[in-house]
């Protein structure tokens, strides 16, 4: 069985294709979203989804979010004692997902289609089919996320017609304009900001409240970041739906607040709200397209729901967004779509989808600065952004020194003139011929896949001797050995298991809150600890039931009260 993935930074979820439809499975708890949150616990085993994020506060160094960001670096995160990288951590949030999946699905489920921000570099991409690897998942494709999500939207309106996905999960940002015509979906051109995310709206609330509450330029303990963290983020939400919000914090030294409007936040996020219009005009004028030749403009990812985004892509494009597809889950329906296309579903025959290149990749060379001198280091682009894939393009070049006796060709990524602006992405040293300057060609071959690999060919005309490069070691990518090594480590770390989810949650749930309350509401959720523990060491299932709904209920009713008023 084929499952779809949407492996975001905030929440991930899992969904399949099933008598003709694309269904959400919902994890342990009941719920659609998981929060990519992983965390490790005393005994060394990891819990993954809503435990781990309610750790994030109490535990922030046993815990870990947000780590899509870092995928395709080196950059690793300690947990404990024990340190993992990015697609490590995205692992355990996949073996969650395949769990929940086979629990489902009551069968074992052993490949996926994952989607990835659609201006995730090569680098990115290996990273995000190594976490599916190191999950026991066979990555059958990296689907891009604005694609899955038209790929969702595309089956519902069968009409020809052209539109552009505005996709803004929790740390990216994707654009997609896409063509539908005769039933072939057509990706004309995508752009985006990896960086950049509801996250970055939070931030700023958070950053705010600081600097009202005269706290910026003091050190403050992990803990309150976290808890601050949480509380602009149930800001930032509720802004969504009211016109007005309170922070409201308790720390040592008293309770610390700040109200504001949507007004003020929309005026605090100008500044983000400029650098999202920055890739919708280059996608635009890549495509082509003017505004409004577009038929429809769809939202996906939970930070659309912001009202001033929404009135944003409105003034844009003097329309409204299409608001009908639910955002959080649109990118998985569209994953599982595709695992439907894979899987030779009936009903999808139809549906033939293409897709481009998010970046132009390309090969240094040397420029004639005068007759006699040439200096290295420009870029000469070969596959450019937007192309539609798999392409493939040929390149000629010729030696620029008399009596040259090799070529190197080293592969870039990225927009700029200069190599050293791009990403280097592999080099090849190629042998050639001892001739005058000029007279020794060569073509090179860039060939570029659905799944966003590179491979380059290089023919040297005079002897016909090919070599060939494929992409597959850059910096921040893990190597076979690595991998085989990793594998083998994290198969001896136990994930907490399904059936107890709900226990480990809300304990979790209870432990932060108890460290935020004061006075008598924190002796209340004491003793709620305490009970909750007596019944889980008493192994009786009613029992542990019934206190937990008890405990749940006292947790509702004070976090209610005491954080958010
Ligand atoms: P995704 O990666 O698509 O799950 O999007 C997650 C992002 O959406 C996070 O930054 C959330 O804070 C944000 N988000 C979810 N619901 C809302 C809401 N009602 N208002 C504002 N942002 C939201």
């Amino acid at each position: 069985m084929i499952v779809g993935i949407d492996l975001g930074t905030t929440n991930s979820l899992v969904a399949v294709w099933r008598d003709g439809k694309a269904h959400i499975i919902p994890n342990a708890l009941g719920q659609a979203l998981t929060p990519s949150c992983v965390g490790i616990m005393d005994d060394g085993s990891i819990s993954v989804g809503a435990a781990a994020r309610e750790r994030l506060q109490t535990h922030p160094l046993q815990t870990a979010a947000l780590f899509k960001r870092y995928m395709g670096t080196n950059r690793s995160t300690q947990l404990g004692k024990q340190v993992f990288r990015a697609e490590e951590l995205s692992s355990f949030v996949l073996r969650a997902l395949k769990a929940d999946a086979e629990a489902y699905l009551g069968e074992p489920v052993t490949e996926a289609i994952i989607t990835v921000p659609a201006y995730f570099s090569d680098a990115q991409r290996k990273a995000t089919r190594i976490a599916g690897e190191l999950a026991g998942l066979k990555v059958e494709r990296l689907l891009n996320e604005p694609t899955a999500a038209a790929l969702a939207y595309g089956l519902q309106t069968k009409d020809e017609s052209k539109f552009l996905v505005f996709d803004l999960g929790g740390g990216t940002f994707d654009i997609s304009i896409l063509e539908l015509f005769e039933g072939v979906m057509e990706v004309r051109a995508s752009a985006g900001d990896n960086s950049l995310g509801g996250e970055d709206f939070a931030d700023l609330l958070r950053k705010n409240f600081l600097e009202k509450n005269g706290l910026h330029k003091t050190e403050l303990p992990p803990e309150f970041n976290q808890r601050l963290r949480a509380v602009a983020e149930r800001a930032k939400c509720a802004l969504s739906d009211a016109p007005e919000a309170k922070m409201q914090l308790q720390a040592d030294g008293g309770t610390h607040e700040w109200t504001l409007t949507q007004e003020e936040f929309h005026k605090l996020a100008e500044p983000l709200l400029e650098r999202l219009r920055q890739p919708i005009e280059r996608a635009l004028r890549d495509a082509r397209i003017m505004p409004a030749e577009l038929d429809a403009v769809v939202l996906a990812g939970g930070a659309t729901r912001m009202p001033m985004l929404r009135r944003m892509v409105s003034r844009m494009f003097g329309r409204f967004p299409v608001v009908d597809l639910n955002p959080d889950e649109v990118v998985a329906m569209g994953a599982a779509v595709q695992a439907g296309l894979k899987m030779r579903d009936a009903a999808l025959d139809e549906v033939v989808m293409t897709d481009v290149s998010p970046y132009t990749m390309g090969m240094e060379v040397s420029r004639q600065l005068s007759p006699k001198q040439h200096a290295g280091g420009y870029y000469s682009p070969i596959i450019e952004r937007n192309s539609v894939v798999p392409v493939s393009r040929v390149s000629r070049v010729v030696t620029v020194a008399d009596n040259q006796k090799e070529l190197a060709l080293r592969v870039f990524q990225g927009e700029s003139a200069m190599v050293a602006d791009n990403v280097f992405l592999g080099e090849l040293h190629i042998p050639v011929p001892p001739r005058p300057a000029g007279e020794v060609a060569l073509d090179i071959r860039f060939t570029y896949d659905v799944n966003g690999l590179l491979e380059a060919e290089v023919l040297v005309l005079e002897t016909g001797a090919t070599h060939t490069l494929v992409i597959q070691e850059n910096p921040g990518v893990m190597s076979e050995q690595d991998i085989r090594e990793r594998l083998a480590f994290l198969q001896t770390i136990k994930i907490h298991p399904r059936d107890q989810a709900q226990n480990r949650t809300t304990m979790a749930r209870a432990e932060r809150v108890y460290q935020q309350l004061l006075g008598a509401d924190r002796d209340y959720v004491g003793d709620a600890i305490a009970a909750f523990r007596g019944a889980l060491e008493s192994q009786e299932p009613e029992r542990i039931r019934n206190v937990r709904k008890e405990v749940s209920r006292l947790l509702d009713q004070v976090e209610g009260v005491s954080l958010f008023e």
